[in-house]
């Protein structure tokens, strides 16, 4: 039953912790507390400050960087914290090859040549086919989160344009093959060619690759409107960075995050008050509350809470991506002066090479610090060791001619949360549903639905929707 005098607790001041918040605030609870174990709101939403020529401050990012107009959630968020993403800065974006000449993939003026044009106009056909087979075959697949999809129903928020964010349902056994690693899922269509212009945001921006990640992540980050965004280069960024989105809606809220405040145990005795245990500046304390939402990853919410067996089964399936950046500094006029996809690079066998580096803004030309990026696992071999992975990124950058002066707010992230495709076709989703409430407890966060702001704050709001409303 709807209490809205209830207390309860936030785990996280990331995207999921913040828009969590929001949803619960527009349903009347202001009895919640956020904790944060950094001194910053946003997780992965993380766009530091770099002083760039005659010491002007701009921000940078080395988290989450763009958008699209099917971000309603973000959106959501941007009005009840008054930002805007129409004054970021625009994406242009080149490609490279492993020697770090410049190539032109989806260019028929720069190389008209035979095989050119023929291989143009298969990827054309094909993701025309794509689309088609998308809204028909596949109806259903890209609304959020992946509840009954291994039993062929989906059911959640929409994102079409018409019923966004609100919830349908139906049943089409297609959407079974979801389960299928992206290349499989592709081949098994006939449209092998779409993944050279998905392989760009997804591989390059750290969220494995296709033969490891089931269909249904790739599917729902970029469905495609989202494909047809980033291909006409119309995403949204912002001036001040993502991170700007989260700080400022937790300045908005009732009751902001606490900060510098690390969960360190979560106890939940049946029938009592669930007991948050937290450290902080203060020391460590313990606080009571009827209600949890956790939006840290599910497999550290085993390391600090009391997880029962099914939780513990679940939570240690959890896959992730290891996502290498810094931000590099250049010598004046040594750097990039645009944004490059080096295309070689988007391999499991190329692992820990530079995958991708962003140029953010235009106008400072090649004095424009920029940010790199690598992935150094891949499911089934070894990880790439990680200072061999920075020392890759330094040789790769160079190849492109560009000599990295300094790096900065270099770091390993946690990227792209998933299950493998035995595990999703098994219905993990569907136990991980069953569990919602249950000891008083709610999962939210990347793995419900994609690991991107959109479908992170796109589950806050259906979580807190259905059980909170
Ligand atoms: C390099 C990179 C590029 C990306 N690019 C994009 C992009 O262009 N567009 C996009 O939409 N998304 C992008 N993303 C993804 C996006 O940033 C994430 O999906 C989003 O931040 C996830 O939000 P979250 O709240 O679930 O998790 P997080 O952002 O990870 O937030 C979780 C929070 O919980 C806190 N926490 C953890 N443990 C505890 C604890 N025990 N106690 C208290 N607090 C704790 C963490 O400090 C963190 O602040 C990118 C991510 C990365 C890494």
């Amino acid at each position: 039953m709807r209490d809205t005098r209830q207390r309860i607790c936030i785990i996280g001041g990331g995207p999921a912790g913040i828009s969590a918040a929001m949803y619960l605030e527009k349903f009347g609870y202001r009895n919640y507390e956020i904790y944060e174990k950094l001194g910053r709101v946003g997780g992965k939403s993380y766009s530091p400050v770099i002083h760039v020529r005659n010491n002007e401050a701009r921000t940078f990012e080395a988290g989450a960087i763009m958008g699209n107009k099917i971000y309603y959630a973000v959106h959501e968020l941007e009005q009840f914290a008054g930002v805007t993403h129409t004054d970021g800065p625009n994406m242009r974006r080149m490609y490279r090859d492993s020697f770090g000449q410049e190539v032109f993939p989806f260019d028929s003026k720069k190389d008209s040549s035979f095989d050119k044009t023929i291989s143009l106009l298969k990827l054309k056909k094909q993701t025309k086919r794509f689309v088609e087979l998308m809204n028909t075959k596949y109806r259903g697949y890209d609304c959020y989160g992946h509840v009954g999809v291994a039993q062929g129903r989906y059911s959640g928020l929409s994102r079409a344009e018409d019923k966004a964010l609100r919830r349908i349902h139906g049943v089409n056994l297609n959407l079974k093959d979801l389960a299928m690693p992206f290349d499989k899922f592709c081949r098994i269509n006939e449209v092998e060619e779409v993944m050279k212009t998905w392989i760009g945001p997804f591989t390059a921006l750290g969220c494995g690759y296709f033969d490891e990640i089931p269909s249904a992540y790739v599917l729902k980050h970029l469905n495609t409107t989202a494909m047809t965004e980033f291909t006409r280069m119309r995403q949204w960024t912002w001036k001040d960075g993502t991170q700007s989105i989260y700080e400022a809606a937790n300045r908005k809220l009732a009751n902001p995050a606490h900060l510098h405040t690390e969960v360190v145990k979560v106890e939940r005795p049946e029938n009592e008050p669930i007991r948050v245990t937290i450290e902080d500046a203060g020391g460590v304390h313990t606080e009571a509350f009827d209600r949890l939402i956790v939006t840290t990853p599910l497999n550290w919410f085993m390391e600090y809470a009391d997880a029962n067996e099914e939780e513990r089964d679940l939570f240690s399936r959890i896959l992730h991506e290891k996502l290498v950046d810094f931000i590099a500094t250049f010598e004046p006029g040594d750097g990039p002066s645009m944004s490059g996809y080096i295309l070689d690079n988007l391999t499991p066998q190329t692992r820990g090479h530079a995958m991708v580096y962003y140029h953010r803004w235009e106008e400072l030309g090649d004095d424009c610090p920029c940010t790199v990026y690598a992935l150094r696992s891949h499911l089934g071999d070894k990880d790439v060791d990680y200072d061999y992975t920075i020392q890759m990124m330094e040789e790769d950058m160079k190849r492109c001619g560009f000599q990295i002066k300094e790096r900065l707010h270099e770091q390993e992230t946690y990227s792209c949360p998933h299950i493998s495709t035995e595990d999703y076709a098994a219905g993990w989703y569907d136990r991980l549903e069953a569990l919602q409430g249950n000891r008083n407890t709610f999962y939210a966060g990347e793995i419900l639905s994609f690991g991107d702001m959109e479908d992170t704050c796109a589950s806050s709001r259906d979580i807190v929707g259905r059980f909170f409303k």
